[in-house]
């Protein structure tokens, strides 16, 4: 048997934006022109000190660097390799060629955006080709490696792994693997050890989260041979290689036989394999364990007992063991006790940033001294759980016992019989025009909304507001002569927390911002407890639309896959449960919607994909409950009602199968930019009902010309058949102004118009 040290209490990252999001104004000011680099070099800087001193002050035995970052820690380690795109290279200098990279620059794109694994943080896809010649540029992290000793505080710099940051990379050209750079990448990994180790660096974590999606064993081959060399390197700190967001698998074993001295490892969620896994391998003897037992992503207090019986496990499997969140904090708001507003009891369920740092270093205690040592915290912790246990918030009878049948989760006919009702009902033509749901959301709008906050404006006065909009929003597509109408969300501020502040079991944060990209926060809702609809959300808006109008008007509602990916969701029920909940209360809007006279209702799941499991064996169980939460959101309605879902990507892989069985009236699709290519995979797995692939990319105020969108419609239907096809853009359209969308619209109709007149 090994004999373990217990070590320390440290976490890999902590949000960066401040407790006022000072970095966001910093940054946004230096953008703006508004004030210099240096101002906001000076404003990072002094938010990267105050937060080594609470982190210190906290009890935190070590504390990490290099995990600040002023946009993406992505983008830091493309710069750091300096791995810059032609287009970037020649724009400025220093953080105007960096922010070129994130957000581009007057004609040069920036970086392609992409989920950071299944998170909602986004990171900057850095752009690799077989000529990409590697420098490095080590500022950053022995700045802040060195601003940290200064202050007595010897850090742990953090640093993407060069598998994970060539698996994350990208060849735009789509013509070579990134990961056959690695051996043109080592050397600037030996040199920055080295060079930290000079600077005083006595550990450093390589971040490797891309080993825990499944990667095949020519990949893991590479991983050995690269910890096995790095660790060969003489000159240079002690290894920690972290991995986060699910188990290792096969991975877990090259990393337990590589030289490295130390792993981290995430013993949460869906990574609690890991632990067994650990044990039958035998542990890491002789290695330092970091272990991940506090789920750092989501934002609910740990269960401490059971977090200690985990340590306890892990204690003889290791040569050191070290108390951490499974995460970076990133991806959690930073203070509880900021929240005035909320009930005091939820309050105490949770544990944001400053909590999951007070929990690890409470285990920490509790690892070294035993439990009498923090009998107290224990108590206190094991008294919050029970309230959350007995909760009358959390548990509601009649929500759980509210039973589902399985004919509430199919649509009474099959979808043939469904189309001729509803063509009864609705006449269109071939090539129904519409639009996605939002039309701009101006800064009137905007404005509205801050005065009815603030109390400067009534209900009634905004409501008279919205209702000007809505009519305005409609008197133009029926001039434009669009077929389908939507009313165009003026009401909603996001099309999650609008229905998160009417359901029962959301509840919202004031200050529970965390990073989304760059300088975007978003402040996702909780999912507290067993979630119904008090009263309808949207039906007297989508009335008031139809009111207006013979033309049909189309409900609008976010689906329930898309309700929990952007909310914190419960932790102590399966994600089925909590979705079959808002699926139910849904399925009563979607009713009450039908029984106002409202013919197309469309349910959005832009979701679906993008919390797709990371593990390939997760995923059907994952596509089950999605797909059945939709159906049992859409189904109840008649023969003659039409069931639209809209979605915004273009690769659907894996999904197609399941978007089948969603078994919608109609879906809608990105699709301009891939020019219609979804029409050619919708066609070929033979979709059976009526799709409407974008032919707008609504990211940028570029109009496409009516030949454009002709050319799209032609490629369309060139593959699938026109009377099973709509004319849309790929999105919304609340991100854009009114002159782009009123010129693309007018050309939309005319360009729809040419080509029925070719069928
Ligand atoms: N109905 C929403 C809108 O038009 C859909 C947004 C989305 O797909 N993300 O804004
Ligand atoms: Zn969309």
């Amino acid at each position: 048997m090994t004999s373990t040290n217990t070590g320390g209490a440290t976490v890999y990252g902590y949000p960066r934006q401040g407790a006022n999001r000072q970095l966001k104004k910093a940054t946004e000011a230096y953008w703006a022109g508004r004030t210099d680099a240096d101002t906001l070099l000076s404003a990072a800087r002094d938010l990267r000190l105050r937060r080594l001193v609470e982190l210190r002050d906290a009890g935190l035995d070590e504390i990490p660097s290099n995990d600040f970052s002023l946009y993406d820690h992505v983008l830091d380690t493309a710069w750091l390799v300096g791995a810059i795109p032609r287009r970037h290279a020649v724009v400025g200098e220093g953080l105007d060629r960096y922010f070129a990279m994130a957000r581009g620059a007057a004609d040069v794109p920036p970086l392609e955006m992409t989920k950071w694994f299944d998170t909602n943080y986004h990171y900057l896809v850095p752009e690799l080709g077989p000529d990409t010649e590697f420098t490095l540029d080590p500022t950053k992290p022995l700045t802040e490696f060195a601003e940290a000793l200064e202050h007595g505080i010897l850090t742990r710099p953090v640093v993407l792994g060069p598998i994970s940051f060539l698996l994350l990379a990208k060849d735009p050209t789509g013509t070579s693997e990134p990961l056959a750079l690695l051996d043109r990448l080592l050397p600037l990994y030996i040199d920055l050890l080295g060079q930290l180790r000079a600077a005083g660096a006595e550990w450093v974590q390589l971040d490797e989260p891309a080993l825990v999606t499944d990667q095949p064993a020519a990949v893991l081959e590479r991983v050995a041979e690269t910890y096995a060399a790095l660790a060969a390197e003489r000159v240079r700190p002690k290894i920690l290689v972290a991995s986060y967001f699910d188990r290792l698998g096969d991975a877990l074993p090259v990393l337990a036989d590589s030289p490295v001295e130390g792993l981290a490892i995430d013993f949460t969620g869906p990574a609690v394999a890991n632990l067994e896994h650990l044990a039958a391998i035998g542990g890491v003897p002789g290695k330092r364990l970091v272990a991940g037992v506090v789920n750092g992503r989501n934002i609910w207090a740990a269960d401490l007992a059971a977090a200690l019986t985990t340590l306890d496990t892990l204690y003889g499997l290791a040569g050191s063991l070290d108390v951490s969140a499974s995460c970076s904090l990133l991806h959690v708001p930073l203070d509880v006790t900021l929240e005035r507003d909320l009930h005091p009891e939820i309050a105490g369920w949770l544990a944001f940033a400053r909590q999951k740092v007070a929990e690890v270093v409470t285990l920490r205690v509790g690892l070294a001294e035993g439990r009498a040592a923090i009998a107290e915290a224990l108590g206190d912790n094991a008294d919050r759980l029970a309230s959350r246990v007995g909760s009358p918030i959390v548990r509601v009878p009649e929500v759980r016992d509210r039973a589902v049948t399985d004919a509430d989760l199919h649509r009474a006919s099959p979808y043939e019989k469904r189309r001729q009702a509803q063509q009864a009902r609705l006449a269109l033509p071939d090539l129904p025009t519409t639009t996605i749901g939002s039309f701009p959301q101006t800064s009137e709008l905007r404005k509205a909304r801050a005065e009815l906050r603030a109390g400067r404006l009534s209900d009634e006065a905004y409501e008279d507001a919205m209702r000007a909009e809505i009519r305005s929003v409609i008197a133009a597509q029926e001039e434009l002569g669009i077929d389908v109408l939507v009313h165009g969300e003026p009401e909603r501020n996001d099309m999650v927390q609008y229905f998160a502040e009417q359901l029962a079991g959301f509840v919202a944060t004031r200050h529970g911002w965390v990073q989304s990209y760059g300088t975007r926060y978003v402040r996702p809702p909780i999912i507290a407890g067993d979630v119904s609809r008090p009263a309808p959300m949207t039906v007297e808006w989508s009335t008031y639309a139809a009111s207006l109008t013979p033309r049909p008007v189309k409900g609008m509602l976010t689906g329930p896959v898309t309700m929990l990916a952007w909310s914190f969701v419960r932790d102590d029920q399966p994600e089925a449960e909590t979705a079959r909940q808002v699926a139910l209360a849904l399925r009563d809007e979607v009713a009450d919607l039908e029984s106002a006279g409202i013919a197309v209702i469309q349910v959005d799941e832009p979701a679906l994909r993008e919390t797709l499991p990371l593990r390939q064996a997760d995923r059907a169980a994952y596509l089950e409950w999605a797909v059945t939460s939709f159906t049992l959101a859409t189904s109840g309605v008649r023969d003659e009602t039409q069931i639209h879902t809209h979605m915004c990507y273009a690769e659907f892989g894996d999904v197609l199968q399941a978007i089948i069985d969603m078994d919608a009236d109609v879906i809608s699709l990105e699709a301009a930019r891939s020019n219609m290519a979804i029409v050619t995979d919708l066609t070929a797995a033979a979709y059976p009902n009526e799709v409407g692939p974008g032919v707008w990319d609504i990211h940028s105020p570029r109009v496409p010309s009516v030949e454009e969108i002709i050319g799209h419609l032609r490629t369309a239907t060139a593959s699938f058949p026109a009377n099973r096809l709509w004319v849309n853009p790929d999105c919304g359209l609340k991100t854009r102004g009114y002159p782009e969308v009123h010129a693309t619209l007018a050309n939309l109709v005319t360009a729809t118009a040419a080509v029925r007149s070719d069928h």
